[in-house]
Parts: C-alpha cells; structure tokens; sequence
C-alpha cells in the first residue's frame, strides 16, 4: 500500500483537517501522481456536509486534480514517468454499458466511480479524492496535461472546466447564438470563457453587483443583476440558451421567462432540494429544461487540447490545504474569484 498525506470531513458540521490514509499498489494499468494542484469546487462542499445526503465518513473531497507521475504499471502505454496528468471528477465505471463505450462514461448505467465518496469495482474500498498528495489511478481514466499551461490554473478544467464545455458543445453554441450564463461561480466563469470563445453573444445573470467589472474582463457582452425588476423584464424571451450554475435553491420559472421559442435551459448547479416548475413556463415558447453532467475521458481530453491551444485556463486564487474551511465559507457566500485552487505542497 501506499502512504497518502490528505484532508477529510469527518462529520457534517466540522471543518476538515489532516488526514492519513493509503491508496492500492500501483497495478499494470494504474499511475501513481504526485499531485501539486487540487480545484475546489461547490461540489466538494455539498459532499463534505452531506448536503446530498450520501456521503459516507470520512471523506476526502477534491476532483480537479493536476500533478506528476512518479511510477507507471507495466502495461502503461498513455504515460511515463515525469509527465503531467490530470484525474476529474471519477476514476472508473464499468467499461461496458453502451453509455461507456461511446466514451460517455460519466453516465455509466450502473454509475461511474467517482473520485471520492464511492466505492471501487471491488464494492468494498472507498474512494478518496484530491486534497491529498498522490492518487493511483487507472490510465485510462487520467488525462494528460500540456505543460505550456499554468498548471495551478489548469486544475479547475478538470471539473468547472469540462462541466460547461460539454453542454455548449452538445448544443452546438455558437455563432448567432444568445447565450446567458447564470452564476459568475468556478462553473459559470469557465461557462462565460467558453461560450465567447465559441463565438456566442453572452450575457452574465449574477446576483452580485461586485461581479459587472470581472464579468466584462472575462469575456462577457453583457451583464444583468438578477435582483434588478426592470432589466430582467428587459431581458424576457432574449436567449438561446440558459447555462444555469446556481448552486443554491432558486426559482426556474423566473429564468425560463428569459428564453425565446426553442429556448434550452441546461441545468449544471446541483442544489441540494427540488425547485418546483410551472408547466406554462416550458409550454407555451416549446422551452426545454435540460441537465448535463460533466463529460467523458474523451471529451475531457479534448477540452484541455483547445484550452491549450486557444490559452484558456481558469481564474484562480491560490491557497494553502489549511485555508480551505475558509475557502468554502467564502464560497457560500458566492466570494470567488474565481475558483480556489489548493497548492498541495502546502499539506
Ligand atoms: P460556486 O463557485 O460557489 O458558484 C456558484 C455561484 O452561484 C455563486 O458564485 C453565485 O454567483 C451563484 N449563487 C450562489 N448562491 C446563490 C443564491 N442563493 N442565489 C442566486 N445565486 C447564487 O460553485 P461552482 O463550483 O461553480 O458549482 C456550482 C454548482 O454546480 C454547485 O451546485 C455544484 O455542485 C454544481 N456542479 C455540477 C456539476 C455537473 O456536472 N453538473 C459539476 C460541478 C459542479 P453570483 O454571485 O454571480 O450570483
Ligand atoms: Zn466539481
Ligand atoms: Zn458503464
């Protein structure tokens, strides 16, 4: 076994803190990274505190996963060591589902193995996920890393990164598209660099009045506070798409306005309770409410080569493992700036 330095929620209501553990032998298909940067995303904090209700104790959260690899199986053909490699949001699923086999694996039919709160193939041996110091991981399910980037800025890719990336590229979002991104978050400043990169005209829904000056650096045409009556009604019927990333309970219907005929709102916030929809708001413009959930290998890897290509990276605030209770009480106030990434030499 292998010794892993980490941090872990032990219960709901505590802050995380040091944590040892140990991770399998590096087996013929696996790596072993040494990882330097880990993202922090809204969803490592729905799970430390059991906001979903299916977290198993402790928990080591943590899905934006760059680093090095120090030792490679025999069979290992994708990696050597010394390269960069990157882990997301699972670390297998079960290869054989159609959904794998197109290279969909996030949607596995028996559900993909996530980087931390499952359990392995094996049923029994729990996953433990990035904010720790190294990971085996098969190579099939590890991404490789151009090192013309930023690193600690590549790290969020792995999740807020491929999560907007893939529902704009499944709707074709493009050129002569509106396209409005609520939540200026981790999720929703990818949404916006994306989505402007793609050449859609893109508004930005935020109900932070703080955000207009960031959300315009970012890329945005325009921006609207969600709080302001007047120019939401402004804005009724004016979009394509809506990317929502809103991590807190809130009202669909008051969006859904906003979508012309054929409008697609796709859903990527995953807040813990049920929002009510009214059927007239889908009815009557034949709107469609959609969902998606991050993306495959193959798509993931694809996002991190136009990322490479086009220097695409996430906004960041660098912070050291100690300072993450912290972070994640400024994430619950939507203070992000825009995603924290945790230097793991730090630990
Ligand atoms: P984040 O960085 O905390 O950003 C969320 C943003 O939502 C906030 O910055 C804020 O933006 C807005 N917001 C928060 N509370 C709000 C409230 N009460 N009312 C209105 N707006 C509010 O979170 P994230 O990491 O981007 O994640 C966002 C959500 O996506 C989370 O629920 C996460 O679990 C989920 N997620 C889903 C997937 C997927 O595959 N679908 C992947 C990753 C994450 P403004 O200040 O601009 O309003
Ligand atoms: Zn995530
Ligand atoms: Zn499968």
């Amino acid at each position: 076994m292998i010794q892993t330095k980490g941090y872990a929620a032990f219960d709901a209501t505590t802050d995380l803190s040091s944590f040892d553990f140990s991770r399998r032998d590096v087996g013929s298909h696996d790596v072993l990274i040494e990882i330097l940067y880990c993202g922090v995303c809204h969803s490592d904090l729905h799970a430390a505190r059991n906001e979903w209700r299916s977290t198993v104790y402790p928990i080591v959260p943590g899905h934006e996963i760059v680093g090095e690899i120090t030792a490679i199986g025999n069979s290992v053909t994708k990696f050597k060591v010394g390269d960069l490699a990157g882990v997301g949001c699972f670390v297998d699923s079960c290869r054989t589902c159609n959904n794998c086999r197109q290279g969909l694996e996030q949607y596995c039919d028996t559900g993909a193995i996530s980087t931390y709160n499952s359990l392995r193939l094996d049923g029994k041996t729990q996953t433990f996920g990035g904010y720790s110091n190294n990971i085996v991981v098969d190579e099939k399910y590890t991404l490789q890393i151009s090192n013309r980037l930023d690193l600690p800025r590549v790290a969020p890719l792995l999740c807020a990164g491929v999560t907007t990336y893939s529902p704009l590229r499944h709707w074709k979002v493009g050129k002569g598209h509106r396209v409005a991104v609520l939540g200026l978050g981790g999720l929703g400043h990818m949404a916006v660099k994306f989505a402007v990169s793609f050449g859609a005209e893109v508004t930005m829904l935020s109900s932070s009045a703080g955000k207009k000056n960031d959300a315009e650096k970012l890329g945005a045409h325009h921006f609207a506070l969600t709080s302001d009556v007047e120019t939401m009604k402004n804005l009724n019927m004016q979009f394509d798409f809506i990317i929502n990333t809103v991590s807190a309970p809130h009202d669909y219907n008051t969006y859904l306005q906003l979508l012309k005929s054929d409008g697609v709102m796709v859903l990527l916030g995953a807040p813990p309770t049920p929002s009510q929809i009214n059927a007239f708001s889908l009815l009557g413009k034949r709107r469609t409410l959609a969902g998606s959930l991050i993306g495959g290998i193959k798509e993931t890897q694809e996002m991190l080569d136009y990322c490479a290509e086009q220097n695409i990276m996430s906004d960041i605030e660098l912070i050291p493992m100690n300072e993450i209770n912290m972070a994640y009480e400024r994430m619950l106030k939507s203070d992000v700036k825009y995603r924290f990434v945790i230097d793991m030499s730090t630990l």
